[in-house]
């Protein structure tokens, strides 16, 4: 008899808005994480008013999905006033977990809103078993490890802790340790801990050298480097590792990227999905598809690697120069009705496309197509040549059945 996978991890994607939130639900994912107005790290995402976090939690739970608030701002004197009534209205409102890092936010969580369950943020750097066991011991549900430590690590966590562990498996990394950040207090002024990143380490610095009093030179000069030096690391992707991820027993595969688009959201959780699914149906016979790695680098925003799941990077995941050229696909259109009898699609347009453009559509489950677009209509059923106007609807006859939802993207 063939092994059995006893426990599903669960796939945890960003909700940067409602709309991300459903799709990245639609498209596969078991929990989502959200930021609320206050207490949180992304101070630019679309962060849930309470009455945006209801619908989130009532359309989460009516499809069997979780939702986690992030909550994991380093408070400095005055900052955490509010919080316990903040709790309390989450709490009632269904949220399932508060992510959290400070401990003064904690106390506040614990002891004005019991029943709320607590995850501590990867900002807390956990990445030992002493500190996971310290935090079940405060009665937290879950930790969520920093990104800085390896499958064996984690493994001889897991053998010696009682708390569920969740790690990052796709999506950006930070190039200084997880939540200890102050490169953009200094550049920006900007607090990285408080919700405000300004992204410093992806700009582009001069770089010099000054051997001597006044002479300055460009390093990278005599060897012909003519891009501006940045210090941004590649993105991790641990898609060609499901069965370690399974096997180490981590309870939760987070998928970074509360800033990303539906698009980029929706496909990430689509292979994800399809590949934690194959392993646990059938891990003697399970391989890595190539179809998923492909669909996954159409929405790469950067090289991918293992991040430190096998060992600390090196120079090789890192983009120290030239940003080096990868596929990329433009995302333009949402189905948004499906007529079967006349097999025509009612699109809603999100970046201009057209008669002549190759197209792709896909669905969850990882259903796709391509067809070359030979007749398009705007909503009053005239024949037009271009869809465009943002968000515009249009109609084009399609070569298989799509869905609701189904997405459309074409190669830039
Ligand atoms: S500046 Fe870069 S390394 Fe620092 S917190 Fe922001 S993204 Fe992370």
């Amino acid at each position: 008899m063939g092994r059995v996978i006893t426990k599903k991890p669960e796939l945890l994607a960003p909700g940067g808005t409602l709309e991300k939130l459903k799709m990245a639900i639609h498209y596969g994912a078991d929990a989502c994480y959200i930021g609320g107005q206050a207490y949180g790290l992304r101070s630019r995402a679309g962060n849930f008013d309470f009455t945006e976090m209801k619908e989130a939690v009532d359309y989460a739970h009516e499809h069997g999905a979780k939702i986690y608030l992030a909550s994991n701002m380093v408070t400095h004197e005055g900052d955490e006033k509010g919080a316990g009534e903040f709790y309390r209205t989450v709490r009632d409102l269904g949220i399932d977990a508060v992510l959290v890092s400070d401990p003064a936010l904690m106390e506040i969580a614990v002891t004005e809103a019991p029943g709320l369950a607590i995850h501590l943020s990867t900002q807390a750097s956990a990445t030992n078993y002493q500190t996971l066991n310290f935090w079940a011991d405060e009665g937290l549900e879950r930790v969520v490890l920093a990104r800085e430590v390896s499958m064996e690590e984690i493994r001889y966590m897991r053998e010696r802790v009682n708390v569920e562990i969740e790690a990052f498996v796709h999506g950006a990394m930070c190039i200084s340790y997880s939540g200890r950040c102050v490169l953009s207090n200094h550049m920006a002024n900007r607090d990285a801990n408080r919700g405000g990143c300004a992204q410093s380490c992806r700009w582009k610095y001069g770089l010099f050298d000054m051997d001597l009093p006044g002479l300055k030179h460009t390093i990278g000069e005599e060897h012909g480097v003519e891009e501006a030096f940045s210090m941004s690391a590649v993105d991790l992707s641990m898609l060609g590792h499901i069965p370690d991820l399974v096997e180490a027993g981590i309870d939760s595969l987070k998928v970074e990227g509360r800033m990303k688009s539906i698009h980029y959201v929706s496909t990430v959780c689509n292979v994800y999905r399809k590949a934690i699914d194959a392993y646990c149906a059938d891990p003697d016979h399970y391989e890595l598809k190539k179809e998923w790695v492909d669909e996954l680098w159409k929405v790469a925003q950067r090289e991918l690697a293992t991040g430190f799941f096998y060992g600390t990077p090196t120079e090789e995941e890192q983009l120290f120069g030239p940003r080096r050229k990868i596929p990329q696909y433009a995302f333009v259109g949402q189905v948004i009705a499906y007529d079967e009898a006349s097999g025509i699609a009612t699109i809603q347009q999100r970046n201009n496309f057209g008669c002549g453009d190759e197209v792709e559509f896909y669905g969850p489950g990882m259903r796709h197509f391509t067809q070359t677009v030979e007749e398009l209509k705007d909503e009053n059923g005239l024949a037009i040549d271009r869809a465009p106007h943002a968000m515009m609807i249009c109609q084009m006859p399609v070569k298989e059945p799509v869905q609701v939802y189904d997405m459309i993207r074409k190669r830039k």
